[in-house]
């Protein structure tokens, strides 16, 4: 990734900067307008892209304190990842193939009371990063429990991350007296590390069905107090549409719509069985919905409406959910199946083309959460975000179209080099950050007493 190109001319007024990222095959801008350039290059100083375009262009116009030269490769922003909760690595196919209920109140709530601890959390938050780099995700957006530790292992791991804690109105491992809830929040907030910028605090609602209206009001209003995302998981399931029917005489997303839930950092994870007139209040109101599509498959809760949130001008993004429940945090086959299940749902091959859902794995999930103006796409001014593709493989050859092959035939294992806020953090295949050995030898301890689990 370094070494200057003797091809290249002298250019005494070529403006210096810290990267210079030239040459290659093409470049995914995946900006409003979607706009690509072959060759491209990607000019970078400190944490900001200085410029993005033709090769030939910004050649003429930079010179890197550090070059390389990107032909057989394809640069694009990093992936964002909208919805997970990243420490679940640590239970990862320890439950599949059993219905929702059984799986979270059966399954996984027991092994949260007895395994869900600061430093689990962090080991657990630490190799979903270690995962998400390696398959080209710069930006997630997180909700657990000890979320201070997840927030901490995602500034060791070099990624943007917006950390959620979150909030129920029974007892949880880090607050077994829900009654102090607001006091969690207001130390989660004021103890949060870092400078809350590459990142940030969040508050999440578990979901209306766990969280009473007084609760979902109350954190709603410390998120607006503090500028930060609110985020909840809204009708995953047919059977929450009945409870919330039941305890309050309206449907989940009237009901949010109701509280004065919604607004432009209100995120939604799932959005599934909603009706029109919802899924039209929540893109009147600016929120952002977080579609999950494989995590939702593999529990048979349902399929979100993407097309309508698309049509009524919804903000959406895409998300892996959590790794137990997907089983990884792959945002390449994330995209692949988005594509090709609204297909076959609206019997429609039409539907969710690979550029709408590249969109919404970038610059649509950035907006989702709040960081449209920082990240998702490759712009003059926006954090150096970036992703290289190595095209020298079989499956992605030869290249026709690169947003299909991105879509369609790419692997998160094609993935060369990534950076984040100018920073490189992954090389040749390998994290730079973090000890890889290290964090699968500590996640193997953590999974070794998991699995002895007698309760
Ligand atoms: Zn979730």
């Amino acid at each position: 990734m370094s070494g200057n190109s003797p091809a290249k001319p002298v250019n005494d007024s070529a403006r210096p900067v810290d990267w210079l990222l030239y040459n290659a095959d093409w470049l995914l801008t995946c900006d409003p307008l979607m706009h690509r350039h072959s060759p491209g290059a990607i000019a970078i100083e400190a944490s900001r892209i200085a410029a993005a375009g033709p090769s030939e262009e910004i050649r003429r116009a930079f010179r890197g304190r550090r070059e390389a030269d990107l032909s057989g490769c394809l640069l694009m922003p990093g992936l964002v990842n909208t919805h997970t909760h990243a420490a679940m690595t640590l239970f990862r196919g320890i439950a599949d193939d059993i219905p929702l209920k059984q799986w979270l109140e059966g399954v996984i709530f027991p092994l949260e009371g007895h395994f869900v601890n600061p430093r689990n959390v962090y080991t657990g938050t630490l190799l979903a990063t270690v995962e998400m780099l390696l398959g080209g995700t710069t930006t997630f957006c997180d909700g657990y429990f000890f979320e201070h530790e997840a927030a901490r292992a995602a500034m060791d791991s070099g990624m943007r991350a917006v950390m959620g804690q979150g909030i129920l109105d029974f007892p949880t491992p880090d607050q077994p007296d829900p009654a102090r809830y607001l006091r969690k929040c207001e130390t989660f907030l004021s103890d949060f590390p870092g400078d809350g910028k590459r990142v940030r605090p969040s508050l999440f609602c578990h979901a209306p069905y766990t969280c009473s209206p007084e609760t979902l009001r109350t954190v709603k209003a410390v998120c607006r107090k503090h500028g930060i995302l609110f985020q909840t998981h809204l009708a995953e399931t047919a059977g929450e549409v009945d409870g919330i029917v039941g305890m309050y005489g309206r449907r989940p997303g009237e009901h949010l719509s109701g509280l004065g839930i919604l607004d432009s950092l209100t995120l939604c994870a799932h959005s599934i069985w909603l009706t029109n007139e919802e899924i039209l209040a929540i893109a009147r109101s600016d929120a952002s919905i977080s579609h999950c599509p494989e995590s939702a498959m593999k529990l048979a809760s349902g399929v979100a409406a993407i097309s309508d949130f698309l049509s009524h001008g919804a903000r959406v993004g895409l998300g892996t959910d959590g790794s137990a429940s997907n089983n990884d945090l792959d945002m390449f086959s994330e995209m692949d199946t988005c594509a090709k299940l609204h297909k076959v749902v609206n019997n429609d091959p039409t539907a969710c083309p690979a550029e709408t859902v590249l969109k919404m794995a970038t610059l649509g999930g950035a907006c989702a959460i709040g960081l449209g103006e920082e990240t998702g796409s490759l712009e003059a001014g926006k954090k150096a975000d970036i992703v290289l593709i190595d095209l020298n493989r079989a499956h992605i050859t030869p290249l026709y179209d690169p947003v299909s092959h991105i879509v369609y035939s790419a692997l998160r294992s094609d993935v060369k080099a990534v950076w984040v806020d100018g920073r490189q953090v992954v090389a040749h295949g390998k994290v730079l950050t973090v000890d890889q050995k290290d964090v699968l030898a500590e996640a193997n301890r953590i999974g070794a007493i998991i699995a002895r689990r007698e309760f």
